[in-house]
């Protein structure tokens, strides 16, 4: 144990210490919010509280599980074990699995995830024989996500005028009947989705307020890290459960929200001084993460923005190196470059491997510099893209879990009921869902019902392949509680028999799909071995619950050891790394948006983004366009990111009077004229509890509560404003 309070400044000391009341800390990248409030954690425990008191909540489960071993560090192993910390789905769908039973779901619900939601979307598009062109599932599943982000059901959706008038522009009149049906596939089937999580949450709190009560007086204490990307039905949530003792503690960065597409919202910053008048703030100022040139830089490109709390961010650290800036002339070469800078930096200051980055504003850009690095023995880690969960073969694995804990899970039996083959056609299949559907049961319910196949129309032969499947699931479905996770995965593969489905001689590409597998299986050991808590075994559904939360931040795979990070600019919030190359540094990539629809709202969130970027690297920052890049098989001509030129020339270090240096100076000074005149007052250096005021959103004030109050009737209809079409369609 060591004394924590040593290692914070004043500003960050006073945060930590002041235990009590609603407490607000907004401040500039790299400044030590994640820092305060992991010691404000620790010094709770200290000064007495019950750890089992204090909900801790972080943007991914990795940033949870850092955190918690600083806290052991300063507190022990016990207290920090015993912490509820993670992100608010994993916390509030541990309440949910324990509080299922008053919604009218079962404990054991299943988690669906984006392709498990998409898929049963296409379903219903395709039963209402409706034209997926015109109702693109992507953009049905987007549409209704934000819906339910805002709390509004269902029923509210189709009684809502402005909905249907949304509907009748973009000629979806059919999208309310869509959403209903969605949710009543996903209710009859046991299975939520993400946003199910947080809310059905909302619903539990709202309607069975003794069941909010019972948490009130559990969490004494709330702390929130990341909280500008929380979206309205999180903010609802810590709003109730905050609402008995206040104790309530957020920090967040507002030019970092990157989050609004999935409908995080700044306006919860704002209501923040609404909600608890009585707040206290604190201003970190000092970053400590970056060189003063990589600070001074990101200020200088974030000050564009007009949307913004002011604030001061400023570094003590060494002046250090100017920014690389260098261009290529192929998507490729930008790859070349990038792997052969790695292995200079290397050799020059002795670093690891586990010390550089490489951030991209879309995860197909990643292809070319995973070849790149694997050409030069370069080990990397990948985050996000195609996820190691996301994997056929991991897929097919998980669903007999979700199947056999939750045999109500339609969308898993559809995906193994003759898998590995066991004769059982894709007519059947049909003929049971038809069944399912006409009966409103689930498919497992009528294949376990031998006078439902029977009407069904199934014949004898496929009647009995049907009776062995369902054997077999009841018969694993009858252990899910006596063997632990590990143990049931092996049970799984035995009986099904889906390695053998692999093999090798079947087909040379198997080998890659069985060491997935295998992996899987080492994973579930791990959790097996790590997870026990005391008496109790770590089951099946434990292992399926914590699967399906796990963010693309969190650890593919098992090898975290000394490997180059390459991750979209989104997955890299709140990380640090000693060298960072920010690439595709072009208009229309990044800034993602197309020039013909240039939105001041949008274009800020991307500067925002961009300023997440440059703020994760410590020492050495590169920043890279190309000239031309591949896109769907065509080359396409591009021109550098007008953030190249929105930086301070003095911070940059350019190739010499090279084209680019030329053309982003000229776009500079054409800027600077420009912005002048419509930013220059923006500099002031107010207290945060003034600028808060000052904040503009679009020419207005909103406050949330104005638009929903959260009683009986409420959730229904929550915030129309954000169902406008063109929050929706995008
Ligand atoms: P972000 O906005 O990116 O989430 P943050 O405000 O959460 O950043 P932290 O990640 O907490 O910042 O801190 C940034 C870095 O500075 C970390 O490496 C942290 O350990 C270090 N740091 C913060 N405060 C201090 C301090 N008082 N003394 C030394 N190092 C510090
Ligand atoms: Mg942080």
């Amino acid at each position: 144990m060591y004394d924590y309070l040593e290692t914070l400044n004043t500003p960050q000391r006073n945060a930590v210490e002041n235990i009590e009341g609603p407490t607000l800390v907004i401040a500039g990248a790299g400044s030590g919010k994640t820092r305060v409030l992991t010691y404000r954690i620790a010094h709770l425990i200290n000064k007495g509280v019950s750890e089992k008191q204090i909900l801790a909540l972080t943007f991914t489960n990795k940033a949870a599980r850092e955190m918690k071993e600083r806290i052991s560090n300063a507190v022990g192993e016990e207290c920090a074990k015993n912490l509820w910390m993670g992100t608010f789905h994993s916390l509030f769908s541990k309440i949910l699995r324990i509080e299922a039973e008053i919604i009218g779901y079962p404990s054991t619900f299943t988690i669906y995830d984006t392709q498990d939601s998409k898929s049963v979307i296409k379903s219903i598009i395709k039963n209402k024989k409706l034209d997926d062109k015109i109702y693109r599932p992507t953009v049905v599943q987007s549409r209704i996500s934000t819906a339910k982000n805002n709390l509004v059901t269902p029923q509210s959706y189709l009684n809502n005028k402005d909905i249907r008038e949304a509907d009748k522009i973009k000629q979806m009149p059919q999208l309310g009947a869509i959403y209903l049906e969605y949710t009543r596939r996903c209710k009859k089937a046991g299975a939520m989705d993400f946003d199910d999580l947080l809310l059905e949450t909302n619903i539990l709190f709202r309607d069975h307020p003794e069941v909010l009560e019972k948490y009130q007086r559990r969490f004494h204490y709330i702390l929130v890290d990341e909280y500008q990307d929380t979206n309205f039905s999180q903010y609802l949530i810590i709003k109730k459960l905050a609402a008995l003792k206040k104790n309530l503690c957020v920090v967040g960065d507002d030019a970092q929200s990157i989050y609004s597409f999935r409908g995080a919202k700044i306006e919860n910053i704002l209501n923040f001084k609404n909600d608890y008048p009585e707040f206290k703030t604190f201003k970190l100022e000092q970053n400590y993460r970056s060189t003063r040139t990589i600070v001074e830089a990101a200020n200088s490109v974030i000050k564009k923005n007009s949307e913004q709390i002011p604030k001061k961010t400023y570094s003590e650290n060494e002046l250090g190196e100017r920014i690389e800036l260098f261009n290529t002339l192929t998507d490729n070469e930008e790859g070349i470059e990038v792997a052969k800078r790695i292995l200079q930096i290397k050799n020059a200051t002795g670093c690891n491997y586990e010390n550089f980055s490489i951030l991209y504003r879309t995860n197909a850009q990643s292809r070319i510099f995973e070849e790149c690095l694997r050409k030069r023995n370069i080990p990397y880690k990948i985050f996000g893209g195609l996820s190691f969960y996301q994997r056929k073969e991991i897929k097919d694995v998980l669903a007999y879990f979700k199947l056999i804990v939750n045999p109500q899970d339609d969308e898993s039996l559809k995906r193994i009921i003759n898998f590995p083959t066991r004769g059982i056609g894709a007519t059947t299949v049909t003929k049971l869902e038809n069944a399912a559907a006409f009966n409103d049961l689930s498919i497992f319910d009528i294949a376990s019902d031998a006078h439902n196949c029977q009407l069904a129309g199934l014949n004898a032969g496929a009647f009995r392949k049907v009776q062995a499947f369902v054997e077999m699931i009841n018969d694993l479905s009858s252990k899910v509680n006596m063997l632990n996770a590990f143990e049931m995965v092996e049970l799984v593969c035995e009986r099904t028999n889906i390695l053998e489905e692999y093999d090798f001689n079947k087909n040379p590409e198997n080998k890659g799909k069985t060491e997935n597998i295998q992996e899987l299986m080492n994973g579930i050991k791990d959790f097996t071995d790590n997870s026990m808590e005391e008496g109790k075994s770590f089951l099946i559904l434990d292992y399926i619950s914590e699967v399906a939360l796990l963010t693309d931040q969190d650890k593919q795979g098992g090898e975290d050891t000394d490997r180059v990070t390459l991750m979209t600019v989104h997955s890299s919030k709140g990380l640090e790394f000693k060298n960072v190359f920010i690439v595709g540094l072009e208009e229309k990539l990044f800034p993602s948006i197309k020039e013909t629809s240039l939105n001041k709202q949008e274009l800020e969130e991307e500067r925002r983004l961009f300023y997440v970027a440059v703020t994760r690297a410590e020492k050495k920052l590169c920043l890279s366009f190309v000239k031309q890049r591949s896109k769907w098989g065509k080359i396409e001509f591009c021109t550098p990111s007008r953030f190249l030129s929105e930086i301070d020339s003095q911070y940059l270090k350019m190739p010499l009077e090279s084209e680019s240096n030329i053309f982003i100076k000229r776009k500079e000074n054409q800027r600077k004229r420009l912005e002048q005149h419509q930013y220059g007052h923006l500099e002031t250096q107010d207290s945060i509890i003034n600028s808060i005021k000052g904040v503009r959103l679009d020419g207005k004030i909103k406050r949330m509560e104005e638009l929903a109050q959260i009683d009986k009737n409420v959730i229904i209809g929550a915030n129309p404003e954000q169902l406008k079409p063109q929050t929706l369609i995008k």
